[in-house]
């Protein structure tokens, strides 16, 4: 990589804002070591993805994703690990 570019300043504006909505919303969460999933947002979508996390690199099952694409699961996902990292016992609640 060798970039000083915060990772999530690679998404774009919309990107960004989604990935947020999804992690207040509390739509993401880990499946097992390196993978993760993210929840729809009711009205707004109704698929779940997974995304895989391999040496720092994101995949999602997306159509985005699967290209070369930024998708806001991976941000989701990026600022989830970024934020629970330290608290792996922590307990997710989901409705
Ligand atoms: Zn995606």
């Amino acid at each position: 990589m060798g970039s000083t570019i915060p990772y999530f300043e690679t998404f774009s504006q919309s990107t960004q804002y989604k990935a947020r909505k999804l992690l207040l919303l509390q739509k993401v969460y880990k499946r097992t070591e390196g993978e993760y999933v993210v929840m729809p947002i009711l009205g707004y979508n109704t698929t779940e993805y997974t995304v895989k996390e391999i040496m720092g690199k994101f995949m999602c099952t997306c159509q985005k994703g699967r290209g070369r694409g930024h998708c806001s699961h991976m941000l989701a996902v990026y600022l989830f690990i970024e934020k629970t990292e330290g608290i792996k016992e922590r307990q997710l609640q989901f409705l």
